[in-house]
């Protein structure tokens, strides 16, 4: 595999020195997808794939479509990656109007690409979209866009093992508007980051704060969707919670602060016995993918899985504590703080989030027979 990409790497030196990928058309990206390997003059970015943390780096391509008033979206393209042009009146900027996506794609040991559920989240876009007043992009325009986006962008794929590329559809209200009302346009547009393990320990098992005193959603709120407008709020709490060491917050319900809903990007889920339980959805919580994957992974492994109110002293007993989201994948969760007091879980070897997180892995970079049709083949 090294010796494979320096070779390409020496040869893109030797006959494409003066073509900077940067400097490639979206065009240009198509032929090359088009036409390999005789154009393919990198397979890989120069990163160091080792040392991926969950930070932004930047890539070659992005994708982008826009809608105005009650029509539906052109047919978006590709083209460099670089800053957008706003109206200060846009609807995003002055009131939120806005929503994100997150989703990956992972390179096989055989070289092809796969992306998880993208339909998902294309799925979860349209159900915001409706929330927040905004036109939406089809699934299946969501999920070309996305596609797309990750195959521009393929040398950033990390290699197998290493990490993911992280893809990032946004949806947000570009149109100017002064009064408060929808945006008349919207823009949907897809970047992408190569990412390694979103926490900076790695896969150290997380260290939990239980907030009582901030709130990420209330009933009636749009804590139940992807809205950018969930996320600001919560910095303050996550920030106050690092600064004591801790890895991030766990979040309370804002009526009763005794049942537990999630974190702050992720799903939280308890093991006793032969039972896992997970809050139940009820829109003060983000109906993660990764959550309804694990649900059915975990049904299948002969667990009982129960979505319903899970208070927060139930955390006292649990065996075990784990956390999913695209980010972070399925993280075992070390110790919960709640009112000064610290309980530890197990952690090490043999662990139900393990195997868990095993089987998830294997299917999404296509080790494991899909048995669920999950995994997307984008060779
Ligand atoms: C995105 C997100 C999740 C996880 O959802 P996935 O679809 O599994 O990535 C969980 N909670 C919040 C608040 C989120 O924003």
């Amino acid at each position: 595999m090294i010796h494979r990409s320096l070779y390409l790497r020496g040869l893109a030196k030797a006959s494409l020195s003066k073509v900077g990928a940067r400097c490639l058309t979206a065009q240009a990206a198509t032929a090359l997808r088009d036409s390999e390997p005789m154009f393919r003059y990198e397979e890989y970015a120069d990163v160091d794939w080792n040392n991926l943390g969950f930070g932004l780096t930047r890539t070659d391509y992005m994708y982008m479509a826009k809608c105005s008033e009650n029509n539906a979206f052109q047919h978006g393209r590709l083209s460099d990656y670089g800053n957008v042009e706003l109206s200060p009146a846009a609807g995003v900027l002055n009131y939120g109007q806005g929503l994100f996506e997150g989703t990956k794609a992972y390179r096989g040991d055989d070289g092809r690409i796969f992306l998880f559920r993208p339909e998902q989240n294309a799925i979860r876009m349209q159900i915001g979209a409706e929330r927040m007043c905004m036109q939406s992009p089809s699934v299946q325009q969501f999920v070309d866009a996305v596609k797309q986006t990750a195959l521009a962008n393929k040398r950033w794929i990390p290699p197998p093992g290493k990490g993911s590329l992280y893809l990032r559809p946004l949806l947000i209200g570009t149109g100017p508007i002064l009064g408060l009302s929808p945006a008349p346009e919207y823009t949907f547009l897809v970047y992408a980051s190569p990412v390694g393990n979103y926490f900076k320990d790695g896969m150290a098992p997380l260290n939990l704060y239980v907030e009582d005193e901030f709130h990420r959603a209330t009933r009636g709120g749009a804590g139940g969707v992807k809205s950018i407008s969930n996320y600001a709020p919560v910095l303050k709490a996550i920030s106050k919670a690092k600064g004591q060491g801790f890895s991030d917050v766990l979040y309370l319900d804002s009526v009763h602060k005794k049942y537990i809903e999630e974190v702050s990007s992720c799903n939280i889920f308890l093991v006793k016995g032969n039972v896992i339980s997970t809050p139940e959805t009820v829109g003060t919580i983000l109906e993660g993918i990764t959550r309804k994957s694990i649900i059915d992974i975990a049904r299948d492994y002969g667990y009982k899985v129960e979505e319903r109110p899970v208070a927060v002293d139930e955390l006292l007993r649990a065996d075990e504590v784990f956390t999913t989201g695209t980010a972070v994948s399925v993280a075992t969760v070390g110790s919960i703080t709640y009112k000064g007091q610290r309980v530890e879980y197990k952690i090490g070897d043999g662990l139900v989030s393990q195997k868990l997180y095993k089987t998830l892995v294997g299917i999404q970079v296509g080790k494991i027979e899909d048995k669920y049709n999950w995994v997307v083949d984008i060779n």
